[in-house]
């Protein structure tokens, strides 16, 4: 940090959902903070109203197709709006105004695999990073890991579960849960909108019936995931790198009411967990303020009006992706990379109806049996599993399709 009063923020993904309420907590500390650089792929409406609002230094447009166009597009608007952001295009960008000298906090919220070189910059310019962009770490979890330690970057979790969970460890936690008396992480699960669905009405489910999540208002990627609940597959994954805590030390528990963001517990018996009504600006200030307490707009719970608490094991037979990412884990290297390209893959086929709700599980699992595990030297490692990956996953889609 700089001895400058405010923190100077960078968005990465500013027009999604988690990007959206990052400058919605922003803007309620104007005394706290000042908007470095918003990055979107290519909306370039909703980024005018957004640089109108909050007069960032850099706007990037991510997307290098619809980039010129769009990157002129939005100069022209920025110009009649009177705003003085300069603006940027293309992959590279994200890297620059992620890791500039002047930012000091970058939100990663950009979805999916896009997000990782970007993440890593902030990250190797040693940032502190408030990380959502969960599929980075599940991509090249081990050298992302590295990078933080290397580059002392202070990585904070955005994802409900892990950032109760951090909330729940141990001050200082540095990833010895022996040292620290902690037994076993309880990552809670909604079980999403497909929770009571009948087995075999689950091949005719709609992308509009998996996008809408009993609790959540998520980007629609991430609403799938939670649908089918490789969501909650990635998050083990995410908690293994986050927190060092090997596959048999997470414990998946569904909680439909989604109150108690996640739990830790304790070799003495002690378990700890963090609560909250379901709203992601809970989270994102409690990391963008750490380790202060700052004002998020979210209303306060209410338990009388929630009444009652249910918890019950995960139905794998119902949820294969689970297993699938818990397999991935375990196999390790490159497992989970193969696992996450293969799901973004089988994701859009399914958003684009080209592939059965069911068609996911199944896409994931071919991916797995027929690309060995390796180890991952680096990040060009993880890159090309990641397109080996895809590529298999999208014939496997097409001879579906
Ligand atoms: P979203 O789809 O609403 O927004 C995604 C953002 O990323 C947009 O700003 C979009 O412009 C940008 N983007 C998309 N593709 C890009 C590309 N190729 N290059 C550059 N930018 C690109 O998604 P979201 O729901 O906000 O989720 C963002 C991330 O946060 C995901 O990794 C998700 O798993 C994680 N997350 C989200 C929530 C939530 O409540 N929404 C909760 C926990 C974790
Ligand atoms: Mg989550």
């Amino acid at each position: 940090m700089t001895n400058r009063s405010k923190q100077r923020l960078t968005v990465l993904g500013a027009t999604g959902s988690i990007g959206l309420n990052t400058l919605d907590v922003v803007a309620r500390h104007p005394d706290r903070f000042e908007v470095h650089a918003l990055t979107a792929n290519s909306r370039v409406a909703e980024l005018v109203e957004l640089c109108r609002r909050h007069r960032p230094r850099y706007v990037v447009i991510a997307d290098a197709d619809a980039g010129a166009g769009a990157a002129a597009r939005l100069r022209a608007d920025l110009q009649v709006a009177g705003v003085r952001s300069e603006v940027l295009a293309g992959e590279a960008a994200l890297a620059e105004v992620a890791a500039h000298d002047e930012v000091d906090v970058v939100m990663a919220a950009i979805v999916g695999a896009a997000g990782l070189k970007p993440t890593l910059a902030a990250v190797r310019a040693g940032k502190r990073v408030l990380l959502a962009n969960k599929e980075a770490l599940v991509m090249a979890g081990q050298l992302f890991m590295a990078e933080v330690r290397r580059a002392r970057a202070t990585l904070l979790p955005i994802d409900s579960e892990h950032n109760a969970i951090f909330q729940s460890l141990p001050a200082n936690f540095d990833g010895d849960l022996d040292a620290r008396g902690v037994r076993r992480i309880l990552l809670t699960a909604s079980g999403g909108p497909f929770r009571n669905t009948p087995l075999q009405e689950l091949a005719q489910v709609t992308p509009q019936q998996a996008c809408a999540h009993p609790n959540w208002v998520m980007g629609r990627k991430i609403s799938v995931d939670s649908a089918s609940m490789m969501n909650k597959g990635l998050e083990v994954i995410e908690a293994h790198w986050l927190f060092n805590a090997p596959a048999e030390r997470i414990e998946v528990v569904v909680h439909p009411q989604s109150v108690i963001h996640s739990l830790v517990e304790y070799a003495d018996g002690s378990v700890l967990a963090q609560l909250g009504n379901p709203d992601m600006r809970t989270p994102i200030a409690h990391a963008l303020a750490y380790p202060e307490r700052i004002e998020a707009g979210v209303a306060p719970l209410d338990l009388f009006q929630i009444g009652q608490l249910d918890f019950t094991p995960p139905d794998h037979r119902r949820f294969p992706c689970l297993g699938l990412a818990y397999e991935a884990l375990r196999a390790g290297g490159s497992a989970p990379t193969l696992l996450n390209a293969a799901n973004e893959v089988a994701v859009a086929a399914f958003l684009d109806g080209r592939l059965p709700f069911t068609g996911i599980a199944a896409t994931i699992a071919g991916v797995l049996e027929r690309i060995p595990a390796m180890p991952l030297a680096d990040l060009d490692a993880a890159l090309q599993a990641d397109a080996a990956a895809r590529r298999l996953a999208g014939e496997i889609v097409a001879l579906v399709a």
